[in-house]
């Protein structure tokens, strides 16, 4: 399945190293398959562990969604915290979103071992009130994040208009967020791996899955592999799991400006997104340029490249000149991509309820990189017979899980 199309900006900002594929072993512990950020954090929480792991990517690293993601990383969900106590009960809620807040730590406490830190900055964000009316959602919000000790504070229209350049009549600013570049957060830790005894293959299409019970063989054009277990880190393609019933996959689009050195930005350079559903956001990156995305439509495949991605583009682009005024940008990069979303909003995470040596790590919902650390360890607890009692608020058969 195409995930993408259009003009991707993060592959330009580094070079990869020429990957040749290993030799095959005659066993792995654990075979991963899709070398996305969900199966590279994978294979480093079960190489923590021990276990040998090979990955098999039937493009090349990194190359799915990982490369289109705009590289938010946010402790708040598209699913307000006060919402999902609604939807799933407190208790639960409020882990998932402490869940969700320590997974950015990890993923900083991983991307500082990495070249360039893949760009990982500390930032907060800022969700500012698309309409009057979605105020006392954000005050609410506010609330239930500081009764639970989450970093939040609620902006009136008076503050949002000393520290923004454009009107909104509230917003939420909560901090401990981050901005990263993923893709060469992907790369890095990629190369980190294969220095410790990860073998990637890439180019190698995982479609004939053989459960012996004691063992796994999946059968590929570059020879077959065994192996004791496998994990399905392969993102919005085909769900290896159940029917669609419970997941839909959208698609969205995004710019990316030219550089703008002299251009300070705003406040703290937050994240900046917003309450309407689909929502807008946007972010800076260290070269200075600003990312803007949103746009969301009810089709799967991504729209051709073309004249339909110039006019989303174009339109993001008008958004962003009101959002900045007196400022003009121009989108050098421009794409739509796939992107899942399920019907509580949280990701799919765990074991095949009768496979059990078949494991998913599905990163549904706009927070997909937090989803993938937190999914990552999830996975290794489980893999490793250790009790995890977050497990079952992300497992595949939950009362919103798949069908
Ligand atoms: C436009 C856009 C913006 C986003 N912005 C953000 C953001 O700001 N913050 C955030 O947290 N998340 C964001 N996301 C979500 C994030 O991109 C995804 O959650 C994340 O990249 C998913 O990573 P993954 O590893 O699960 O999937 P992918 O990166 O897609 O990796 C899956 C891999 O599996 C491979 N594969 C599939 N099937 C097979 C097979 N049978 N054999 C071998 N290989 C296979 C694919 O080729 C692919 O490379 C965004 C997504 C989009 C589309």
């Amino acid at each position: 399945m195409e995930l993408h199309n259009g003009l991707l900006f993060w592959p330009t900002t580094l070079v990869k190293k020429q990957h040749t594929n290993p030799e095959i072993k005659p066993y792995y512990d654990t075979i991963i398959i899709g070398a996305g950020i969900s199966g590279i954090l994978t294979a480093k929480a079960l190489m923590d562990e021990g276990l040998t792991v090979a990955i098999l990517e039937r493009n090349e690293l990194g190359s799915g969604s990982t490369s289109a993601n705009t590289g938010l990383l946010q402790y708040s969900n598209d699913i307000q915290l006060h919402e999902l106590c609604d939807l799933i009960g407190e208790d639960d809620a409020v882990r998932f979103y402490k869940l969700c807040y320590k997974a950015v730590d990890q993923l900083e406490e991983i991307a500082l071992s990495l070249q360039d830190q893949a760009h990982f900055i500390r930032r907060p964000s800022i969700c500012y009130a698309s309409e009057k009316s979605d105020v006392k959602k954000l005050e609410k919000e506010c609330e239930i994040l500081v009764k639970h000790g989450f970093p939040a504070e609620f902006w009136n229209e008076l503050i949002v208009e000393k520290r923004l350049p454009f009107e909104a009549p509230g917003a939420l600013y909560t901090s401990s967020d981050a901005e990263i570049n993923p893709y060469k957060f992907v790369v890095a830790l990629a190369e980190q791996l294969i220095s410790r005894g990860l073998d990637l293959f890439e180019n190698t299409y995982a479609n004939i899955i053989e459960d012996e019970g004691t063992h796994i063989i999946l059968r590929t054009m570059n020879g077959d592999f065994k192996a004791s277990r496998i994990v399905y880190t392969t993102g919005y393609e085909r769900l290896p799991y159940g029917k669609m019933k419970g997941a839909d996959i959208k698609r969205s689009y995004a710019i990316v400006t030219e550089q703008k050195p002299g251009y300070d930005g705003w406040y703290e350079n937050a994240l900046i997104w917003e309450t309407a559903r689909p929502y807008l956001y946007m972010r800076k990156t260290v070269d200075q340029r600003i990312i803007i995305g949103g746009l969301d439509e009810k089709k799967a495949k991504p729209a051709e490249n073309g004249p339909k991605i110039n006019i989303m583009a174009d339109m993001l682009l008008d958004r962003l000149h009101k959002l900045l005024p007196g400022e003009t940008f121009h989108a050098p990069y421009k794409y739509c991509a796939s992107f899942g979303e399920s019907l509580d909003q949280l990701p799919f995470i765990g074991q095949h309820p009768k496979q059990p040596n078949h494991f998913y790590l599905l990163g549904f919902g706009g927070n997909g990189t937090v989803y993938s650390m937190l999914g990552s360890q999830i996975i290794a607890d489980l893999i490793m017979d250790r009790p995890n009692d977050d497990a079952r608020i992300v497992s595949l058969n939950r009362k919103y899980g798949l069908k």
